[in-house]
């Protein structure tokens, strides 16, 4: 079974899930590389009322390329992005896997946003590639 359990940099927020995870999404959209200051956000998709968080996360509110809200989850310690909440995928938390204490399975199945990819950081040639938010 794939554990979805994890925390923050600083030990502050952990949280974990009772269920297996549903999806496990790489996105190459602007605001994941401005929110993790990295080429993409890498979301592990888990129902969210099987999620149990510890500790207190601050939301920063925006909408999203679907024209949606999201709500991303940091830890106000120390700054990581933990959680992000998107009203696109109604039902679903999506945890950040690099705060998984184990991601080693975290393997992205899909990657979306594609169009707005790096050049330096394009998705694998067998991955299943969307240019946008696919409908999921
Ligand atoms: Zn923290
Ligand atoms: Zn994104």
């Amino acid at each position: 079974m794939q554990k979805v359990a994890g925390s923050c940099l600083c030990g502050a927020v952990s949280y974990r899930a009772s269920a297996e995870p549903v999806f496990v999404a790489a996105c190459h959209c602007r605001d994941c590389q401005k929110a993790t200051g990295a080429a993409h956000s890498i979301n592990v998709a888990v129902p969210a009322d099987t999620l149990r968080v510890e500790g207190q996360l601050k939301p920063f509110h925006t909408t999203g390329g679907s024209g949606e809200a999201v709500a991303r989850l940091f830890c106000p310690e120390c700054g990581s992005h933990v959680l992000t909440d998107a009203a696109a995928l109604p039902g679903l938390s999506m945890v950040q896997a690099g705060t998984l204490d184990d991601a080693r399975w975290a393997r992205p199945s899909m990657h979306i946003w594609c169009s707005s990819a790096q050049p330096w950081d394009q998705p694998p040639a067998d991955a299943s590639c969307y240019p946008q938010m696919p409908q999921i």
